[in-house]
């Protein structure tokens, strides 16, 4: 079980999440490298303790608890935090891909502003 970073990340990528995970688990962080070349943060699974303290920071709600309970207009992105490693670019570039995948596929949630888009989630 781990927790999953979702598409209301896109565009707000603010990484408070950051700030409070107990384990450093969340990437990129602002001081890496590579955190101007991705759209959202991702979750390392196996890293994650379930902790929960990055769900009340997150301002637009975009984190769920495991992989179960994210909704299925977000599955892609289970797999896009499952293979991102901060400093590897070949796993940036494939998890940066399943993202504009979900971006190119869904553009009824893209239309929503981040704030209001999870909410929609299950619709
Ligand atoms: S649940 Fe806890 S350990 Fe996992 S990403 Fe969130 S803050 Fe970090
Ligand atoms: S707190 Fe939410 S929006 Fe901000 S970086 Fe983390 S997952 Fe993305």
């Amino acid at each position: 079980m781990a927790f999953v970073i979702t598409d209301p990340c896109i565009n707000t990528k603010d990484t408070a999440c950051v700030d409070v995970c107990p384990v450093d688990c969340i990437h990129p962080r602002k001081d890496e490298p590579d955190f101007d070349q991705t759209t959202i943060l991702y979750i390392h699974p196996e890293e994650c303790i379930d902790c929960g303290a990055c769900v009340p920071a997150c301002p637009v709600a975009a984190i769920y608890d495991s992989p179960e309970s994210t909704p299925k207009s977000q599955t892609s992105l289970i797999e896009a935090n499952a293979i991102f490693r901060s400093g590897d670019s070949a796993t940036l570039a494939k998890a940066e891909a399943l993202v504009s995948a979900h971006v190119a596929a869904h553009p009824e949630l893209m239309a929503i502003p981040p704030a209001d888009r999870a909410n929609a989630h299950n619709k």
